[in-house]
């Protein structure tokens, strides 16, 4: 998954937050000012995943010298091994951020054509089986029209029409979101990071940061391969956010314990779906170039023996044969609603580790009192990556504070 309606809804904290829409503000006043109004030249990137290449991206475009660090690699973590549905469909999101979701849809058709990378835009499905589930979407979708999403109902005959080789599993209405799309994650995150390297930056990997010091108005990484002297650090280390945050004393955990998800991928096959599929067990996708992605909705059975493997974050299984046996699991479950998966070939199993903000909402921004620091933690990222490298980069180069983002700053954690 993406998590699920009701588990966000639980985490989020949509208290206080602001209307929707709010503009893109720029402006700049001494008591708003985050970074003291030093000018950034050099910046490092901790975390090469979609969310830290997306900002090391748009601060390379602008000039910026910039070093990414990674301690494996590329799209190592979260963004190789996600569902990658980019969407700004949830139910009963504060709209603050349904606006940011918003604006990162929009600025996706932006990044494409810049960066080019492919992005399938089919929209979404969400069913469920029992008449209250149903009713629970139908109501959901009516809130989330408020917000002015493009979501509607449909009935089963008019999703026959746009998916013909789908089977809803009994006389079902489906929620559609018309604007939603799918990208292959991995292969975008290296075409940031093949951009930025372009720019004249750095990717610096498999290099962990183990330290990070403040001195004189400089940051100092301190990594296992070298130290890097920067004027700021973007800290955008996904499920290892927590790690740096203690290294700053910042005082608080950024992120949740990380929960696992199965990724399956097919070999490409001929088109069957356009739309992203989301239902009671299993949710699927195809990608621009054929490949089906799959994954389940419940976690993994709290054994000891499941607990003592997961205890490491793995993103492989412990065996060839156990993988494919997930991915026989999986494949089963998705085939009662599209019959063609069964006889898709497993191109890869994974295990992805969700990074989830202890409210569930982003966190970005400057830290108060530690002017070169910027954090970058979220779920969603993949949705979220390329609006966030764009409003960071206006934050960090121009010293703006971008009223998008003020519902997501560090400060609500902080006592
Ligand atoms: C199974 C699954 C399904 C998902 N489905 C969706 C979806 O459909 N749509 C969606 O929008 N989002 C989805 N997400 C969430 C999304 O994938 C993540 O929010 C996003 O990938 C996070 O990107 P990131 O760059 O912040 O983190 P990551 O991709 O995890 O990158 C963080 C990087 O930081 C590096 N790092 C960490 N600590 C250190 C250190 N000390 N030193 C150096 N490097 C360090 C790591 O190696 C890693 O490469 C899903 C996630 C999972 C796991």
């Amino acid at each position: 998954m993406i998590l699920d309606r009701r588990t966000f809804l639980g985490a989020a904290t949509a208290a206080g937050l602001a209307a929707a829409g709010a503009p893109l503000r720029t402006a700049l006043s001494a008591h708003e000012s985050f970074n003291s109004g030093k000018p950034v030249s050099r910046v490092a990137v901790i975390g090469a995943g979609i969310v830290g290449a997306s900002i090391a991206y748009n601060l390379s475009k602008r000039g910026c010298e910039v070093v990414l660090i990674d301690k494996k690699g590329p799209a190592a973590q979260a963004s190789g091994n996600s569902f990658a549905w980019i969407n700004a469909s949830w139910f009963d999101m504060p709209p603050s951020y349904y606006a940011l979701r918003v604006h990162s849809l929009n600025e996706y058709h932006r990044l494409a054509q810049e960066v080019d990378f492919p992005i399938h835009w089919g929209g979404s499905l969400e069913w469920y089986h029992t008449d209250a589930e149903e009713k629970e979407i139908t109501d959901g979708i009516l809130r989330t029209q408020q917000l002015g999403a493009p979501m509607w109902m449909l009935s089963e005959e008019r999703v026959a029409e746009i998916e013909p080789n789908l089977v809803l599993g009994g006389e079902r209405k489906a929620a559609y979101s018309s604007r939603d799309g799918a990208i292959d994650s991995a292969l975008t995150t290296r075409a940031l990071v093949d951009k930025v390297t372009a720019h004249g930056g750095s990717a610096v990997y498999p290099a962990r940061v183990t330290g990070i010091r403040q001195q004189r108005g400089k940051v100092i990484v301190k990594t296992d391969v070298a130290p890097f002297e920067v004027d700021l650090a973007v800290v955008a280390a996904g499920a290892g956010a927590n790690e740096i945050a203690s290294m700053l004393d910042l005082g608080t955990d950024l992120v949740k314990p990380a929960t696992p998800g199965v990724i399956v991928t097919t070999r490409p096959m001929e088109r069957l779906i356009n739309t992203v599929c989301y239902t009671t067990d299993t949710h699927f996708l195809q990608l621009p170039d054929g490949r089906l992605v799959l994954g389940e909705k419940a976690g993994p059975p709290a054994t000891e023996q499941h607990d003592a493997y997961l205890a490491d974050r793995p993103n492989t299984y412990p065996s060839d044969e156990l993988a494919m046996q997930h991915a026989a699991r999986v494949s089963a479950m998705a085939s009662r609603y599209m019959p063609e998966i069964a006889d898709a070939k497993v191109e890869s199993v994974s295990v992805g580790w969700r990074p989830l903000p202890m409210d569930g909402l982003p966190v970005v921004g400057h830290v108060p009192d530690m002017p070169g620091i910027y954090l970058a933690s979220m779920h969603s990222g993949v949705t979220l990556a390329p609006i966030v490298g764009h409003l960071a980069a206006m934050e960090i180069l121009d010293n703006a504070r971008v009223d998008l983002l003020s519902d997501f700053r560090v400060e609500r954690f902080l006592k």
